[in-house]
């Protein structure tokens, strides 16, 4: 978890491992808005429930937010649409959905809709009964307008839904946090410089949360990275464009690491990389899937690599803004975010952010299959003229 410490150690610890192959290898620290819970409670008739704020969560009074909870389903916008008014004063109710669908609507946007609809607090169910609580963030700014929000379980929610209908679902809600000023977010470089001015990067989220261990999410990502970088190191020369790999932390506050490292860069220095691997819980099935961030001119690199791993790899030509690839796609560099088990909520993928995203759920399989799909991903770019990498940020 960001703030943690944790994440500066495995920084440091994964930038030791990439010592031997990358020359120039740098440990950045980039601010971010830095927040810690103090307290959470949440009471039903008495009777207190499984509760987890959300990062960065408005407080309550300090004797707790009292209000009426409305069950707005799985807080789609036609759910909101239909209950129009009635979410004024109350605390909204939503059902967590799996991320990687189509349809997904995200955790920040649902918590956005209740906030502007006039609620003044925000619940988000787990969905997957007997998975207990689930940690994310609200991604509201420091100082920014916001309600309390947390994650409560599954049955929780069966029980506040039951209540709702009776019209008795008058609870307590007590969030208190702290702001943390100064807070710093490692960023991790490691570059295996070519004889092109063009960088292609591979990137990876060192940070996590800590329900479980956060090994899907995204251990995996970082593992496959490291191994991409040991495996491409040769492959690096005076023909081929710059490889760096890059992690990120503060990735589960809303992106914010990566946000902040490419804002910071000068224009000409960005203008330089060329495309982004991002690797971003890439095992828990066998299913890969890359989503090319609204690059159609992806798809084809795509498509080859996946037969040059003999691994099929589906896309999705979307941008789904839920990791770092988001951020080099806003400032137009082709990215793409590999991951595992699109489209498929049974499979081990639904560990995430959850108490059982544990190494004991990753088969190595799954790993080697990603790392075989990332090293021909990387192959591909590092083999392509300037002039067939800048086509890759085509729009049409
Ligand atoms: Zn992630």
């Amino acid at each position: 978890m960001s703030g943690s410490g944790q994440d500066d150690a495995a920084m440091a610890w994964a930038l030791e491992q990439l010592r031997p192959y990358a020359p120039v290898v740098q440990h950045l620290q980039v601010p971010y808005d830095g927040w810690r819970c103090l307290q959470a409670s949440l009471t039903l008739q008495g009777e207190s429930l499984p509760v987890r704020a959300l990062l960065r969560s408005q407080n309550t009074p300090e004797a707790g937010l009292e209000a009426e909870v409305i069950d707005l389903g799985r807080g789609r916008p036609d759910d909101f649409e239909r209950v129009g008014d009635a979410v004024r004063g109350k605390i909204v109710l939503v059902s967590h959905e799996f991320p990687f669908t189509g349809d997904h609507v995200h955790r920040r946007r649902k918590y956005d809709m209740a906030l502007q609809a006039g609620a003044v607090g925000f619940l988000i169910a787990n969905n997957v009964p007997g998975q207990g609580l689930l940690s994310g963030s609200s991604g509201r700014p420091r100082d920014g307008v916001g309600i309390p929000a947390a994650y409560t379980d599954y049955e929780s929610a069966q029980r506040l839904i039951a209540a709702a209908a009776q019209g008795a679902a008058r609870v307590n809600l007590v969030i208190q946090g702290e702001e943390l000023l100064d807070s710093q977010a490692s960023v991790g470089i490691a570059e295996i410089p070519g004889g092109r001015d063009s960088v292609i990067v591979i990137s990876a989220h060192m940070d996590g949360h800590d329900l479980g261990v956060s090994a899907l999410d995204n251990a995996t990502g970082v593992a496959t990275a490291l191994a991409a970088a040991r495996a491409l190191a040769a492959k690096v020369g005076p023909d081929t464009p710059s490889l760096r790999i890059c992690f990120f932390c503060a990735e589960e506050w809303a992106l914010a690491g990566s946000a902040r490292y490419l804002a910071d860069m000068d224009p000409a220095e960005r203008a330089r990389i060329k495309f982004d691997i991002n690797l971003d819980t890439v095992a828990g099935d066998l299913s890969l899937t890359a989503m090319i961030s609204d690059f159609p001119a992806l798809e084809p690199v795509v498509n080859q690599a996946a037969a040059l791993a003999g691994i099929p790899v589906s896309t999705w030509l979307p941008l789904m803004p839920n990791s770092d690839h988001a951020n080099f796609a806003r400032n137009g560099i082709p990215a793409l975010r590999l991951t595992a088990g699109f489209g498929k909520p049974d499979s081990r993928v639904n560990n995430i952010l959850s108490a059982g995203d544990l190494p004991a759920i990753i088969a190595e399989g799954e790993l080697r299959q990603a790392l075989a799909v990332t090293c021909a991903l990387a192959d591909v770019a590092l083999g392509m003229s300037d002039a067939q990498l800048d086509a890759l940020a085509a729009r049409d």
